[in-house]
């Protein structure tokens, strides 16, 4: 892609009204526009991010069996009065009338909808176990959205739901999510710890919510340092052997945000040197439901031993849209974003120092379609902008790498490396360059 054809709205200035790091990058380097409070328009860079996110979450759930659909945003209100929670859930809920006065509602969660679709379909345990999961906005009207996506009032979640005949089944179920979710944040580049949760107004007796710290996260939370040892546990083990064992082994240490948090038993389980108190923020949330909702909508199916139970669920939530912020709060400078290259909107930002000089001009070009021939996706800054100028905007958007050329670079048909998070640079020959990034990139 060329800048010249693009749309990159970038910004100089810091907006006021942005308070943490990742609200202020996102819109000075143009991924989001603001459109009515916590309600964005994903702009170009913005999008492809969020895309890539949803990719990297779709193959790993895909690899533990998962099937993906996708179900409305708006709902029905009588699903959620067969539920009980339509009168329960509160001003969150974005209430709204058709044109025969039915009530609907703009759906801030898919319980009730995936219950109604399993219900309608499976009968027998035989057809069991199930996890289905879609990637859609929701909308939730929080009181004060705030921090750009990260609380916004629509915003992308992922959100799975298991069906399992007992409860021992539905334990493994969400033991194998469990593993699943630390593998996706892994691939993601980041540390995310499960801690003990409250399981809320959904329900259920079995829920962990996933925190990456930051110092800008919402909730208090504290830990056993000792997690950070056990990666090599769900991150090398792809083909999910063990799961109990890896389950029991990283839900063992001590692990809690906010009310759910004990000083006594943070202080007896865990040394002083292991001790962690700090920031998280939220980027994952699973729960066991037992049979909350499927007692409650006749979710029934036919047990081995021919009764009719009610079918035990699960639900896993990914804040998707919240990610996007998440991971700017874990990595960024004081130029802007540092994008892990299975993430960025782009792999490399082609850089021409001079445009308008022939010789760099056709490196340039030679450059571009190569990288584009190797399956590398790059954005050429190809403006008249002065030099300055595109480094502040490549460094602002965060690509993993820059390639610089400028008139002398090109008489010597030798182009520069930059890699943006480590400032390493290196000058390669133009002939060879694109294949050393091929085999660093892919
Ligand atoms: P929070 O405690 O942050 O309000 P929640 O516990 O109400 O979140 P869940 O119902 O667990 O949220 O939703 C699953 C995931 O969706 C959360 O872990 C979070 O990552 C994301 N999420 C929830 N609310 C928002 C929001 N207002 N904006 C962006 N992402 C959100
Ligand atoms: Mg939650």
């Amino acid at each position: 892609m060329r800048v010249s054809d693009y749309f990159l709205p970038t910004l100089k200035d810091n907006p006021s009204d942005a308070q943490i790091a990742s609200h202020r990058l996102m819109l000075r380097a143009g991924l989001i526009r603001q459109m009515a409070s916590g309600i964005y328009s994903w702009l170009p860079l913005g999008l492809k991010v969020l895309k890539n996110i949803e990719n990297i979450i779709r193959s790993e759930l895909e690899k533990s069996g998962a099937v993906e659909i996708l179900m409305p945003t708006i709902q029905p209100a009588d699903l959620w009065r067969e539920s009980g929670r339509y009168d329960a859930y509160g001003p969150e809920m974005l209430r709204m009338k058709d044109r025969h006065n039915r009530d609907m509602l703009y759906g801030p969660t898919n319980e009730e909808m995936i219950t109604d679709i399993f219900r309608g379909t499976v009968r027998s345990y035989k057809k069991l176990p199930h996890i289905l999961y879609h990637m859609q906005w929701k909308f939730r009207d929080e009181i004060r959205p705030r921090f750009g996506v990260m609380r916004g009032r629509e915003f992308l979640m992922k959100d799975a739901y298991s069906f399992d005949i007992d409860e021992e089944k539905a334990r493994y179920s969400y033991q194998k999510m469990m593993v699943t979710y630390l593998r996706i944040f892994a691939r993601l580049g980041l540390t995310a710890i499960p801690m003990r949760a409250e399981t809320g107004p959904i329900g259920g007796d079995l829920s962990h919510e996933f925190h990456v710290l930051a110092p800008t996260g919402e909730s208090a939370v504290y830990f056993d340092r000792a997690f950070y040892n056990i990666k090599s546990l769900y991150d090398e083990n792809p083909e999910f052997d063990h799961i109990e064992s890896v389950y029991k082994e990283v839900t063992k240490y001590y692990a809690t945000a906010d009310e759910q948090y004990d000083e006594d038993e943070f202080f007896s389980r865990v040394s002083e040197e292991n001790r962690v108190i700090g920031r998280g923020i939220e980027i994952g949330h699973i729960f066991y439901l037992g049979t909350k909702y499927s007692s409650a909508m006749d979710a029934i199916v036919i047990a081995p031993d021919s009764q009719e139970v009610p079918v035990h669920m699960g639900c896993y939530g990914i804040g998707v849209s919240r990610m996007v912020g998440a991971l700017i709060e874990a990595s960024h400078d004081e130029k802007g974003i540092i994008w892990h290259k299975d993430i960025a909107p782009f792999h490399i930002g082609l850089i021409n120092l001079r445009q308008g000089n022939e010789a760099t001009d056709a490196a340039c070009e030679k450059l571009y379609q190569a990288c584009i021939n190797a399956g590398l996706t790059v954005l050429y800054h190809d403006t008249d902008d002065r030099a300055g100028a595109k480094f502040a905007d490549i460094d602002l958007t965060g690509l993993p790498y820059q390639l610089i050329v400028g008139p002398k670079g090109a008489e010597q048909n030798m182009a520069e490396v930059k890699i943006r998070a480590t400032n390493e640079k290196r000058e390669i020959s133009v002939d060879n360059v694109v294949d050393i990034l091929r085999g660093e990139i892919l």
